[in-house]
C-alpha cells in the first residue's frame, strides 16, 4: 500500500510546513546510511541521545530524497523541492503511520514478548508454519519503539499471517507498540532479570508487559512462573468486568492442571522428547535440543500450533526438524579447531545464564573460555552482581574468563577469588584484539557473550575458522538418490548394509550416517572401533559392524554398542575369553569366512573350531558373510560362483549349529548390479551410495555426491620459454595465462596429476595442470578460457567433471581418490 504525503500530514498529526507536490511514500527512511529509494522515501528526523536526524536533511536532499518528518524549525530554502511534515514528536509520528497501516489488515496476528526467548520462538513458529502461511514478522530482533513499525510497515494484502515481538525497557513503553501490533493471539515467554532498571519490581515488570495482550483473543503462557499467572488472570478479569469480554487462556504446565499440561520431559543423546495431556489425550513432541531454553520455547510454539489447529502428528514431524536460529546462540568453527559461540546481542544476568548452559552442553572440547563484557543491569549492587557472575562461571567449570569493560576491571577481585583458573582483562575490544596474538585459542569451546554496545562481533570474526578456501560439497539428496537407485534392484525383503568406513569413503561420518539413519538402511559397517564410537556420539542408534576389531578395543565395544567381526580362531578366542571375564552374554556378533578374497576370514578348516565356540551362548550371531574379489569383472564370474559356492557350504554347516535365524551377505555394490542372484539376505553397499557404479553397468542413474572446489589466489601473464613450478618441468611455448589454485597434494590432489595429465573445470571448460603439483598449489594453464578472476572457483571433480575420470588420470581408482582428500579440506553438507 502506498501512501500519499497529504495523508500520511493527517495520520501522524503533523503540519505540512512545506508542500512541493504530493508524492506516494513507500519507504520508511530512519538510518541515512541506509537509503535506497530516494524518491519513495520518507526519512523521520528521530532525535537520540548521539545523534539528531536532523543534521543529515542536507546531505539527503542532496541524494534525492524528497519527504522530511522533523520536529525542530528547518531551513527549508535548502531544500526548496522538499515536502516537510513538522511533528511535536518524530518517533511518535513514526508510530501513528505504522498503526494507522496496521488497522488496515484484519489477519491473526501473533505477538510475543516475555524476557527471553522472544527472538526464538518467533522464529521457529516462522520455521513451523511458514508451509500454511503466507507470514510477515519481525527481522531479527526488532522488537523495540522503533524496530516494531519498521516490522509492521511491509504488511500487505498477501500476508495471511503476521509474528511481531516486542520488547520493552521503560514502563509506558508497550501500550505504544499493542497498538502498532495489535495481536490477535499473544505468547508471553517468561520473565527474567533482563532490563530490570527501567521498573519497579518484577510484579510491575509483568503487568506492563502484558499490556500487550489487552485486546487479544487467546493468550499463550506457562502457568508455572506465580507472577505471570497472577498477573493474566488479573488482565482476564479487567476485561470480564469492562464488558468488552474476556480472551480466551492456553496456558501450559510442569506441575500442575493447564491447557497443555506437561507430562515428562526426557533428554536423550541431542533430542528432548516432551509428553503432555491435551484434550485429555496423552500427546508428544521431539525435538533436537536438550537445553532447558529450548525446551520451553518449542512448548510456547506447540500451544500456538495446538491453538491454530494444526494436527497433533504434523506438528510432531515438524518440531523435530526445528533448526537453531542463527541470531542468537549459534555455534560454529573457530580457528584452530575452536568451537564459538556468538552470543552477543545482550548482557543481563539470565541471559547469560542461559548462554552458559548451552556453553556447558557443549561436549566436542573440555576446556572452556567466556568472553565477557561488563553486564549492563543497573537497580543491583554491582559488586553482588559480579560476584554472582564469578560463581556461574565457577560452577560450569570455565577454565578461562576474558573480562572486557571497566566495570570488569573495577570488579576483577571478585573473580581473583573464585576458583577460575586463568583470568584476563581488557578496558576495551580495542586493547584486547591488540593483544589477540599472545592469547591462544586451541581446541576449546569459546563463548562470546556481551551488551551489544561492545561490539564483540569484532572478536567472532577474528576467531572464526580462517576458512582454508578449499571445499568438498556433500550433497544429501544425491546420496539419497542413489541409495534409492539400488534398493530398485533389490528383493523387497533384502536389507541393506551401508559402509561408511574411512569417513564415510571420505565425505564425513555422523553427518552421512545420519543421512543414512534417515533413510532406514538396516545396518551400517566402519572398519575400526574408533569410527563407530564417533557415530554413536553424533547420535547415530543403528546397528553398527565393526571389520577390523581387535583385542584393545573391545572395552569400547560392548560400551558403545558396536557388533565386531570376528574373522579368525584367534579374535575368536579372545573375544570369548573377555566376555567371560565380564560376565556378558549373548553379544551381537558377525562372522566372516573366507572364500577368495584372502584377506580375512575363517577358512573351511577353521570352521569346526567356530561351531565349537559358537555352541555356548556367549554370542549372537548376526550375520554371516564373505567379500568376493572381482564382482564387477566380467572375466572372473567364474571364480565369483565360486566363492558363492563355498560360502553356502559353509553356512550349511553353521546352521547345523546355530540354529537361530542369522543374516549372510556377501555382495558390495557391483555385487548388487551384477549378481541379483547373489543378493541373499543383506547386501553391503559402498562406493555406489556416493555416486560410483563401480560395475560399469550404465544401467544406473546415479549421482556424483561430492565435488571438491578450490579458489584461483592469482593470475599471472607468462611468455614463451618461461617455466612454472619446481624443477622447471612446465614450459611455457606460448604466451600464457596461468592460475594458481589453492589445492596441492597435501589436500590430497595426486602429484601424478602433474604436466597436463590433471585437468580442472573452469568456467565451464578444462583447463590442464602445468608444471608439478605442489604441496598447497597447483598452477593450470587458463588460457583462452573466458572471464576468469581472481578469487573464482574451479572445480576438481564433482559433477561437470566425474571423480572417476580424474582418478583415471592419476592411475588410480575413485576409492583412492575419495577417501585421500585430506582432512584440513571443510566439508560443507547441503540438502535442498
Ligand atoms: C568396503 C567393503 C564393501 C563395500 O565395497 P564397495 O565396492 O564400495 O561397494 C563391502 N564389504 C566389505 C567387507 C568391504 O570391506
Amino acid at each position: 500500500m502506498k501512501y500519499h504525503i497529504e495523508d500520511i500530514t493527517g495520520i501522524v498529526k503533523g503540519k505540512l510546513v512545506q508542500q512541493h507536490d504530493n508524492a506516494f511514500i513507500e519507504h520508511l527512511l530512519i538510518d541515512s546510511r541506509k537509503m535506497i529509494f530516494p524518491d519513495t522515501s520518507l526519512f523521520f528526523a528521530m532525535k537520540g541521545p548521539r545523534r539528531d536526524g536532523h543534521v543529515f536533511l542536507p546531505a539527503l536532499y542532496e541524494k534525492g530524497v524528497r519527504n522530511f518528518v522533523v520536529s525542530e524549525d528547518t531551513d527549508a530554502s535548502k531544500l526548496s523541492q522538499a515536502n516537510i511534515i513538522q511533528v511535536k514528536d518524530v518517533l511518535q509520528a513514526l508510530q501513528l503511520l505504522a498503526a494507522h497501516h496496521r488497522k488496515q489488515y484484519s489477519l491473526p496476528v501473533i505477538g510475543i514478548t516475555g524476557s527471553n526467548g522472544k527472538t526464538i520462538v518467533k522464529e521457529w513458529l516462522n520455521q513451523l508454519l511458514d508451509d500454511q502461511y503466507s507470514i510477515i514478522r519481525s527481522p531479527r530482533s526488532y522488537n523495540s519503539q522503533i524496530g516494531v513499525p519498521l516490522s509492521v510497515w511491509p504488511m500487505n494484502d498477501t500476508h495471511e499471517l503476521g509474528i511481531f515481538e516486542a520488547g520493552i525497557s521503560q514502563s509506558g513503553e508497550m501500550d505504544r507498540l499493542q497498538k502498532i501490533i495489535q495481536p490477535s493471539i499473544g505468547v508471553f515467554t517468561n520473565i527474567g532479570e533482563a532490563h530490570s532498571e527501567g521498573f519497579l519490581n518484577r510484579r510491575q515488570k509483568v503487568n506492563e508487559k502484558l499490556r500487550l495482550f489487552t485486546h487479544v483473543k487467546t493468550l499463550v503462557y506457562c502457568k508455572d512462573a506465580p507472577e505471570i499467572n497472577e498477573g493474566v488472570a488479573a488482565l482476564w478479569q479487567q476485561f470480564n468486568k469492562g464488558g468488552q469480554g474476556s480472551f480466551e487462556i492456553f496456558n501450559w504446565s510442569t506441575v500442575t492442571e493447564a491447557t497443555l499440561q506437561v507430562l515428562t520431559v526426557y533428554k536423550e543423546e541431542g533430542t528432548t522428547l516432551i509428553t503432555a495431556l491435551y484434550k485429555e489425550q496423552t500427546i508428544a513432541i521431539k525435538i533436537p535440543f536438550t537445553d532447558d531454553a529450548s525446551v520451553e520455547n518449542a512448548i510456547h510454539c506447540w500451544c500456538v500450533l495446538l491453538h491454530l489447529g494444526v494436527a497433533a502428528k504434523a506438528i510432531a514431524k515438524k518440531m523435530l526438524q526445528l533448526g537453531p536460529v542463527a541470531m542468537r546462540l549459534e555455534l560454529k568453527k573457530g580457528m584452530n579447531n575452536c568451537s564459538i559461540i556468538n552470543d552477543s546481542y545482550s548482557a543481563d544476568l539470565s541471559s547469560f545464564n542461559i548462554a552458559l548452559d548451552f556453553l556447558a552442553q557443549q561436549s566436542q572440547h573440555d576446556r572452556k573460555t567466556v568472553i565477557l563484557s561488563d553486564i549492563l543491569q543497573s537497580g543491583r549492587n554491582e559488586k553482588e552482581l559480579y560476584k554472582e557472575v564469578a560463581q556461574a562461571l565457577a560452577q560450569r567449570g570455565i577454565a578461562r574468563l576474558i573480562g572486557i569493560g571497566e566495570k570488569m576491571i573495577q570488579h576483577q577481585a571478585v573473580f581473583r577469588l573464585s576458583p577460575i583458573p586463568e583470568l584476563v582483562f581488557y578496558p576495551s575490544v580495542e586493547s584486547f584484539i591488540h593483544d589477540f596474538h599472545h592469547l591462544s585459542f586451541r581446541d576449546e569451546t569459546i563463548l562470546l557473550k556481551g551488551a551489544r554496545v561492545f561490539e564483540l562481533e569484532q572478536i567472532d570474526r577474528l576467531l572464526e575458522q580462517k576458512v582454508h578456501q578449499t571445499v568438498l560439497e556433500i550433497d544429501l539428496n544425491a546420496l539419497g538418490h542413489n541409495l534409492r537407485q539400488y534398493q530398485q534392484l533389490l528383493q523387497p525383503t533384502t536389507k541393506l548394509m551401508a559402509m561408511v568406513k574411512a569417513f564415510s569413503y571420505g565425505s564425513g561420518s555422523y553427518e552421512i550416517a545420519n543421512a543414512l539413519q534417515f533413510h532406514k538402511v538396516d545396518y551400517l559397517a566402519v572398519a575400526y572401533a574408533d569410527e563407530g564410537v564417533e557415530l554413536r556420539r553424533g547420535g547415530i542408534n543403528l546397528p553398527i559392524m565393526v571389520m577390523n576389531a581387535d583385542p584393545s578395543t573391545f572395552d569400547v565395544l560392548v560400551q558403545y554398542n558396536l557388533e565386531p567381526d570376528l574373522y579368525s580362531p584367534a579374535l575368536l578366542r579372545s573375544f570369548e575369553a573377555f566376555l567371560k571375564r565380564q560376565g556378558i552374554r549373548q553379544f551381537p556378533v558377525h562372522i566372516e569366512l573366507e572364500t577368495g578374497m584372502n584377506r580375512l576370514g575363517f577358512s573351511p578348516e577353521e570352521l569346526d573350531t567356530v561351531l565349537e565356540v559358537l555352541k555356548g551362548d556367549l554370542f549372537i550371531v548376526k550375520s554371516v558373510y564373505s567379500h568376493l574379489a572381482a564382482s564387477e569383472d566380467p572375466q572372473h564370474d567364474a571364480y565369483t560362483r565360486r566363492q558363492a559356492s563355498i560360502f553356502h557350504g559353509m553356512v550349511e554347516k553353521l546352521q547345523q549349529v546355530i540354529t537361530y535365524p542369522f543374516l549372510r551377505h556377501i555382495s558390495n555394490t557391483a555385487g548388487i548390479a551384477r549378481h541379483p542372484d547373489l543378493q541373499l539376505d543383506m547386501v553391503r553397499l559402498g562406493i555406489g551410495l556416493y555416486g560410483i557404479d563401480s560395475a560399469n553397468t550404465h544401467r544406473l542413474e546415479l549421482k556424483e555426491v561430492s565435488t571438491l572446489i578450490a579458489t584461483i589466489a592469482q593470475i599471472k601473464h607468462l611468455k614463451a620459454g618461461d617455466t612454472v613450478s619446481y624443477g622447471r618441468r612446465g614450459v611455457v611455448e606460448r604466451d600464457t595465462l596461468v592460475a594458481t589454485v589453492r589445492i596441492g597434494y597435501a589436500d590430497g590432489y595426486p602429484r601424478n596429476l602433474s604436466n597436463g595429465v590433471g585437468k580442472m573445470w573452469v568456467n565451464g571448460k578444462l583447463a590442464p595442470v602445468i608444471g608439478t603439483v605442489c604441496m598447497d598449489m597447483v598452477m593450470i594453464d587458463i588460457t583462452g578460457i573466458p572471464h576468469v578472476q581472481e578469487g573464482d572457483d574451479v572445480i576438481l571433480f564433482g559433477k561437470e567433471l566425474p571423480v572417476g575420470q580424474v582418478a583415471h588420470w592419476a592411475q588410480t581408482i575413485p576409492y583412492e581418490m575419495l577417501t585421500g582428500i585430506s582432512q584440513r579440506v571443510k566439508r560443507v553438507y547441503f540438502e535442498e
